[in-house]
């Protein structure tokens, strides 16, 4: 699969995916139909365009559809300025840190309008002293006005530089991204590592759409990557917050982790949990594959799922040996390996700033291994009135899948949820005086005995 994805399918057009005269292909040539636009989206196109502006849909959705797929939201390049946008809309809003932006809602839905901007022109691009560039090439401010042909270079991937007219039903291609789409190649714009310079996430947005799309990284895009994942450290942690629940959270999270990864941009993000899959490398690995493979799944039924549990599962590999190292410094186990969740997550939020509406319900899951195992007297009817039990129990499930002996403590939850009253008081009687603590760290390979498992987004 990974091999494939990173075959190039052609020889490489070096320069020739950047043009100043777009391809223009007619509605002969394509699949499109303005029918399958957000009729929203497209009115606005045409008001803009009656009011003597240029405008276009552009983006994931000509992107998505021309693939036959949903797209996920409709954005719009404009000539006009978001001023000019907004004077023609009552119900537009300008918006925008980054970049100003107008957004036009029609009831719940939103239509993103976006001026066409210009790319820093190929002289500037190695100018360190320029206040728009950081020391490492990587664009601080990026507001700079332009025309469709400076838009369409800015962009970052060829088939994300597609415009489409929804008035003449035409396609312009600026950047040979037709092609790209029929062949199944993600390709950046311009040249790989300066882009990546310009804006690192670039490297994160190749495995997004690698793996959503199931495309193949064309070779030159993927080769500097290894090379310059550690410019990830520069992001804010806020913006890498927002990517990898987009990497995680979309259906295809499994895929895009062995991605990460193999392209080494996994450390960068998550540190603890690299170093976890260095050390144990099977058991990490199957503990995040699993949860992401569920979270995949989640996703394609169409059920919620929520980051906690993923990011849980995530740090959960390198907590032991944090909890360890404590101990051996004189503190006991239960404080030890509460300390050990405290700095593990802060640690982490200095790279990916998981809220702290997340970062209470980890720490409750993990809270929550500490007391499943016992289950005496009224302590697991208590338990199973938990809010957090569900997720709790689902993480006790991943553990075991991933091979953590627990005493059969999943079985033993799972058949006291199905029990009766009478049937659940025996099931306590008989723990009796068992150890009621288990152990939560030693391995073992799973039974393979038949889960309840019920997913993980059901606490929220
Ligand atoms: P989806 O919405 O399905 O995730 P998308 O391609 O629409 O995919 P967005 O993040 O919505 O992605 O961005 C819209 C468009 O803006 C992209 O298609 C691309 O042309 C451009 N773009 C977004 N982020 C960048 C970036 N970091 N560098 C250059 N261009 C970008
Ligand atoms: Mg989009």
């Amino acid at each position: 699969m990974l091999k494939k994805l990173f075959q190039s399918f052609r020889p490489p057009l070096r320069g020739q995916h950047r043009r100043t005269t777009p391809e223009v292909i007619n509605q002969s040539q394509h699949s499109l139909q303005r029918s399958q636009f957000s009729r929203h989206a497209v009115s606005i196109v045409e008001r803009l365009q009656s009011a003597g502006y240029q405008a276009y849909l552009v983006g994931g959705c000509v992107r998505d559809l021309l693939l036959g797929i949903a797209p996920k939201d409709f954005d719009v390049a404009t000539s006009a300025t978001p001023e000019q946008v907004r004077a023609e809309f009552r119900n537009a809003r300008i918006i925008g840190r980054r970049f100003k932006l107008v957004h036009i809602h029609f009831g719940r839905e939103i239509i993103e309008v976006a001026t066409f901007r210009a790319h820093h022109s190929e002289e500037d691009q190695g100018d360190t002293h320029r206040s728009s560039h950081n020391s490492s090439g990587r664009i601080l401010r990026d507001n700079v006005y332009g025309t469709l042909e400076d838009d369409a270079q800015r962009r970052d991937f060829t088939i994300n530089a597609l415009y489409y007219d929804p008035v003449s039903e035409r396609i312009l291609d600026y950047a040979n991204g037709v092609h790209d789409i029929r062949n199944r190649l993600l390709r950046l714009i311009g040249d790989p590592t300066h882009r990546y310079q310009e804006d690192p996430v670039r490297m994160l947005r190749a495995v997004r759409f690698a793996a959503k799309l199931d495309f193949g990284i064309e070779k030159h895009t993927v080769q500097p990557i290894r090379d310059l994942a550690k410019l990830l450290r520069e992001i804010p942690p806020a913006r890498l917050f927002e990517e990898v629940l987009k990497l995680f959270l979309s259906g295809h999270g499994a895929i895009a982790f062995e991605m990460l990864v193999d392209l080494q941009l996994f450390e960068p993000l998550f540190p603890a949990s690299a170093q976890a899959l260095d050390e144990r490398p099977s058991y990490t690995h199957t503990l995040i594959s699993q949860a992401l493979s569920n979270t995949d799944l989640r996703v394609k039924q169409g059920k919620p799922v929520t980051p906690a549990f993923l990011f849980a599962a995530l740090l959960w590999p390198a907590l032991p040996a944090r909890s360890l190292f404590l101990q051996s410094q004189g503190v006991p186990p239960i404080p030890a390996m509460n300390e050990a969740a405290h700095d593990l997550i802060a640690e982490q939020c200095q790279r990916i700033a998981i809220p702290k509406r997340f970062t209470l319900p980890i720490r409750e899951i993990w809270d929550m291994q500490e007391r499943l195992p016992r289950r005496s007297g009224k302590r697991a009817d208590m338990l199973l009135d938990n809010p957090r039990f569900r997720a709790g129990y689902d993480f006790l499930l991943l553990r075991e899948s991933a091979g953590e002996e627990t005493d059969d403590l999943g079985q033993w939850w799972t058949d006291y949820q199905d029990a009766h009253d009478s049937e659940r008081r025996d099931m306590i009687r008989e723990l009796g005086s068992r150890d009621d603590g288990a152990s939560t760290t030693r391995k073992r390979k799973r039974s393979g005995s038949k889960r309840k498992s019920g997913g993980e987004g059901s606490f929220d």
